[in-house]
This record gives C-alpha cells, sequence and structure tokens, in this order.
C-alpha cells in the first residue's frame, strides 16, 4: 500500500477498501487490543464507500449502510482457512456524536480490548480520545465532484 491514494469513481475507492482489507488482516497484531481504524475527513469523502469495500475484503455478505441514526452496527467476520484472527466488524459512525461519553456508553471500551474486532470509527476524530493509542487513521479528502484523495497514516 502507498501511503497516499487518488480516486474517479465510488468503484476505485470501495477497491480500495477491499484492497486494504485484506492486507491489514494479515498483519500481525500489535497488541491484545482490537484493530482500530478511524476514518476522518469530508462529508462525502466517501468513507462509507469505503467501508462498503473494506467489509467485502472481510468477506461480509451483508449490505453497509450509512447509519445516519444508527451509530453502531456489529456483522461477523466468515471464518476462512486464510483468516481465523477476526471475528467481529463493527461499523461506528460519530456523525452525531458530540461528545465521546456517548459511544463509551455503548461497551466500546469493550469492544477495542478484545483482539477478536476490527472497529471501523467513522467520524473518529470526534472520539479521539477513546480511540486506542494504536489505531490506524484514514483521511478522506475531495478533490473535486469525483475525485478523492485518501491517506493512509499507519504507525505500526
Ligand atoms: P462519507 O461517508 O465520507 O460521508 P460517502 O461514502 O457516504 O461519504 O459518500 C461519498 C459520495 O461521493 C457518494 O455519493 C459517492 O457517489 C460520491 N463519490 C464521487 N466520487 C467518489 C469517489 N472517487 N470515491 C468515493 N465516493 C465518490
Ligand atoms: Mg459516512
Amino acid at each position: 500500500m502507498k501511503p497516499e491514494y487518488t480516486t474517479n469513481y465510488p468503484s476505485q475507492t470501495k477497491k480500495l477498501g477491499e484492497i486494504f482489507a485484506k492486507k491489514i488482516i494479515q498483519m500481525k497484531p500489535k497488541g491484545e487490543n482490537a484493530l482500530v481504524i478511524g476514518l476522518e475527513g469530508d462529508l462525502g469523502g466517501g468513507k462509507t464507500t469505503f467501508l462498503q469495500g473494506f467489509a467485502k475484503g472481510l468477506g461480509i455478505k451483508e449490505k453497509i449502510l450509512s447509519p445516519t441514526f444508527i451509530l453502531m452496527k456489529k456483522f461477523k467476520i466468515p471464518v476462512t482457512p486464510h483468516q481465523r484472527k477476526y471475528m467481529n466488524f463493527y461499523h461506528i459512525d460519530c456523525y452525531r456524536v458530540q461528545a465521546p461519553r456517548e459511544i463509551s456508553t455503548l461497551g466500546f471500551k469493550q469492544i477495542i480490548s478484545d483482539p477478536k474486532n476490527i472497529a471501523v470509527v467513522e467520524w473518529a476524530d470526534r472520539v479521539r480520545k477513546i480511540l486506542s493509542k494504536d489505531a490506524i487513521w484514514v483521511r478522506f479528502q475531495i478533490m473535486n465532484k469525483k475525485r478523492r484523495k485518501i491517506t493512509f497514516l499507519i504507525r505500526l
């Protein structure tokens, strides 16, 4: 993976999410915690689109929607010969979150401390304080109507 990509179509952003998922689940987990990925950047930047590809890369068949009113959704990750490390995928969308404590009450601490979980958080900058220190950050910027800049900030 390069540190930075430009996509010109939603399908490219989706594909990038799929490739990223397949790469990231092969990496050795750093600690005893969940794999936490924080997405930040513009509204309409492609965070949910990226996540749709990400879920596909994990083998999840269900549709990933933009959960405007739902804060958190849990999906089962299928076990395959290549992947038996992670069991649950959490999609958390903090668009409507004003304070980190709003997601603390959802058992967020337990979710991000279980190494069987992958948690991807949209609008993660709103809850930065309670995300793991070793979270992977991905930034989405709108360059023009169809062009998106996607930057991986990986500190591993
Ligand atoms: P976010 O979750 O960051 O608010 P979404 O993924 O929900 O963003 O929405 C992105 C919007 O931008 C969609 O309407 C999509 O069709 C449009 N779009 C246009 N070009 C791209 C691109 N290159 N990548 C992703 N989305 C794009
Ligand atoms: Mg979104």
